[in-house]
This record gives structure tokens, sequence and C-alpha cells, in this order.
């Protein structure tokens, strides 16, 4: 069994599908997904989400892509964290890619999850492009190393997985790991240790081949492990009860996780 650690099944386009979406990951054997917040506004639909549906999991967060939200309080999330479907703080983190300019907000409203999360117990979220280290530098100073996360849809370097690790933190790996191309990525999906190691769509983007361009959906996830086994020379089953044990153990969900 295999659990997509990251997607966003309540976007509009997946509106009126959702029961096809979760044949999919059933027909795939994913048992579960973690749909991610990415406003506030956004949230109560994320969570409502989580509430009818066992298999989902949810996160309170407001994505460092998004410009509202700038004045984000600590509490905002914590109160939020506290229902037991929501199991994360995020996704937040920086990207200097598609936003430039003064983003010393993103850099304050990134400190506030760590905060947020430090408070409630749970782990982060973390997106990062083009800003690693001033990631890992704020990760640092805020103590993200207490409630540890993931550094999800990751792109970086051997060497960022590697710091993020030694954090206390998860590298987590999307479909961009079975583009031909992506040699970087795939070397990282092969060196670091497999008790650090998740997967994830990120659905609706980034669709894994053979499904590259189409809509993407956690089900999908499944492409992501075949290939990740592949590169590191073991089974997909093996692949997969690691990474699923891994998503329990960083969530704190290990007593479901045995009852399965
Ligand atoms: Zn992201
Ligand atoms: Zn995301």
């Amino acid at each position: 069994m295999l659990v997509d650690s990251h997607c966003h099944i309540d976007f509009d386009e997946y509106a009126e599908r959702i029961p096809q979406i979760l044949d999919s990951m059933a027909r795939n054997q994913v048992t579960h997904a973690l749909c991610v917040c990415v406003n506030l506004t956004d949230f109560p639909r994320v969570l409502s989400l989580a509430e009818r549906h066992p298999q989902l999991f949810a996160s309170v967060g407001v994505h460092p892509d998004y410009a509202g939200d700038e004045t984000l309080k600590v509490d905002d999330l914590v109160q939020r964290a506290q229902h037991p479907k929501i199991v994360a703080i995020g996704e937040t983190g920086l990207d200097y890619y598609h936003l430039r300019g003064d983003l010393e907000w993103q850099r304050t409203r990134f400190r506030t999850h760590v905060r947020a999360a430090r408070e409630c117990g749970k782990p982060l979220i973390i997106h990062t492009r083009e800003a690693g280290e001033d990631t890992l530098r704020i990760m640092r100073e805020e103590g993200a190393r207490e409630t540890g996360g993931v550094m999800h849809c990751f792109t970086e370097t051997l060497d960022m997985a590697r710091a993020a690790i030694e954090l206390d933190f998860f590298i987590s790996f999307s479909g961009i790991v079975t583009f031909k191309n992506a040699l970087a990525i795939k070397e990282v999906a092969q060196s670091i240790p497999l008790e650090r190691l998740l997967v994830e769509t990120d659905s609706p983007y980034l669709a894994p081949v053979p499904h590259r361009g189409k809509t993407n959906e956690p089900g999908w996830v499944r492409h992501v492990a075949e290939e990740i086994a592949r590169l590191r020379g073991i089974s997909l089953e093996a692949l997969a009860e690691a990474t699923t044990a891994n998503f329990f153990r960083l969530f704190k969900l290990a007593d479901l996780y045995k009852g399965l």
C-alpha cells in the first residue's frame, strides 16, 4: 500500500470527481492522501474533505506564493490545527522563483508557521524553490527541528537534502522524479536513506510519466514509487512499505497504521 503525502484535491477541477479520485486511489492501492491547505480562505474546503473521507488527512497553512494572508498570526494556525484530522502545518516555506522583489513578508510568514508548528506540536510541510539557503537558515533560527516535517516536491541538491535530514525532516519526491531529464533529482532519490523518504503527487500539478501533462491525481503516486524503487534496485513493495511507514511515523498516526 502507498500514501500520497501531498495533494490539492480540494481545488475546483476535482469538485465533481471526488468519488472517481477515491476509486482510482483504491485501484492503485493508495490507502491515504494528505490534502494540503494553501490559504486560510480554502481551509474549510480542505478540512471538510478530510472530515468526510477516512482516506484523507489535511493540513493548515498558507502557501509562499499566496500574496494574501500577510498578517497571519501564530494563533490563526494553532486554533485550526486542533482538529484531529489536521496532521501538519503548511504548506509554507519560501519561493523566490514565482515571486520577485522584497519578499520579507514571505520570510516572516514562514517564521510564523514554524512557531505555530512548535506551539501545537505538529510537523511542517515545507515548499522551497530557489531559496534553499534562506529556507534552511530560517528552519534553524526558528527551531524547526523540534517538530520536524517534510521538504515536499524536492528539487534541490543532495547537500540540501542531507541538511534537512539533519534537522529531522523527511524528503518527499513528486512525479518530477519520473521525468527523463531529471537526473539530479533521480540521484537524490537514490542516495538518501530509505527511512527518510516520502512520495507524493502534488496533484493537480506534475503528473508522472506516463500521464505527464494531464491533471494529476493521488492514485498516480504509484508511478513515482515505481520509479524510485527502480532507481534504488528494490521492489515496489519494499519502497511502498517503507514510505507508508514513514508517513504514519512523521504525522504521528502510528496507531492508525497498526490497525490497517
Ligand atoms: Zn509546494
Ligand atoms: Zn503543494
